[in-house]
């Protein structure tokens, strides 16, 4: 397999659209260990082309959310990440200083959690939350900045947007906290979402509202998904491209039909066999 960009020998193709043909995330042999002991990611390649949404599936502590965050370059300072290529829009994301990735995250790349509380900020408005990444990556002002968040808000359903702006998180409920969360991400228009488990902590009706939502929201604003988690079932519906992780390693590969229609991997079929 080759990683060649596409040659740009005509003589007045600008390199703006050479870039444009790189996948969004390329991921090729990536293994992370902690403490040098533990090698927690065996060589994972995984790639995300524009406006696709890759599901990753695997039980729990196979290395999704290991993955995801060594994408956002969120992993600490022990873990030890290696790579022969980590790129998003065709520029290396390793090594990258702390600096440039301020930059990217929340802007051109941004990611959502299980659990929203682990990610809002407990003593901080919505509104003002929502707020931060357009005043911090693009410069705007309170009121313009307000204005946004407030269309954002209503973007993402959550009902009465104006009273609801100068709550706090733990005044709404779980599903609405998940909805701010996605209007965080989504806020500056990123080019990659990455989902990590956004459904798993809702129950099953508010479960398929969020997942409609982020398949809505993908195909409006042409965002690329990375989505990950446990439950097969759950990316029956939206996936493009399944990656089956095991123990560290993808085990199977493929369109969604590919995976449902035939799987190959025993632990593809196990998955399958565990669904209801
Ligand atoms: P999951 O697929 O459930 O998201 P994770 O990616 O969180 O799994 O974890 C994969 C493995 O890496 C697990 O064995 C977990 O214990 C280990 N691990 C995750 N984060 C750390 C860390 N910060 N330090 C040490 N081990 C970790
Ligand atoms: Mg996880």
């Amino acid at each position: 397999q080759t990683n060649e960009p596409e040659g740009g020998a005509t003589a007045d193709v600008a390199p703006k659209s050479s870039a444009s043909a790189a996948p969004v995330l390329d991921i090729q042999g990536l293994s992370v260990t902690f403490g040098g002991a533990l090698r927690v990611l065996d060589g994972i390649d995984l790639t995300v082309g524009a406006g696709e949404l890759v599901c990753v599936v695997g039980e729990s502590g196979s290395g999704k959310s290991v993955s995801a965050l060594a994408t956002m370059g969120l992993l600490p300072p022990h873990a030890r990440v290696e790579a022969e290529a980590l790129s998003f829009a065709g520029r290396p994301l390793l090594p990258l200083g702390e600096r440039d990735l301020e930059r990217l995250r929340g802007n051109e790349m941004a990611m959502i959690f299980q659990e929203p509380m682990t990610s809002l900020n407990p003593v901080m408005t919505i509104g003002a939350q929502i707020m931060e990444p357009l005043r911090q990556h693009r410069r705007m002002g309170a009121a313009e900045a307000r204005e946004v968040a407030l269309a954002m808000l209503e973007r993402v359903q959550i009902p009465a947007p104006r009273e609801r702006i100068d709550m706090y998180p733990h005044q709404l409920s779980g599903g609405l906290r998940q909805r701010v969360m996605i209007a965080m991400a989504l806020v500056c228009r990123p080019a990659l979402l990455i989902a990590d488990e956004p459904t798993t902590a809702l129950d099953v009706t508010i479960q398929s509202q969020i997942l409609r939502l982020i398949d809505e929201l993908r195909t409006e604003m042409g965002t690329s998904v990375l989505f990950i988690t446990h439950d097969l079932a759950v990316v029956s519906e939206i996936a493009d491209r399944i990656a089956v992780i095991y123990a560290g390693r993808i085990v199977e590969e493929g369109t969604r039909d590919q995976i449902f229609e035939d799987p190959q991997h025993p632990y593809t079929l196990a998955l399958f066999a565990a669904l209801p």
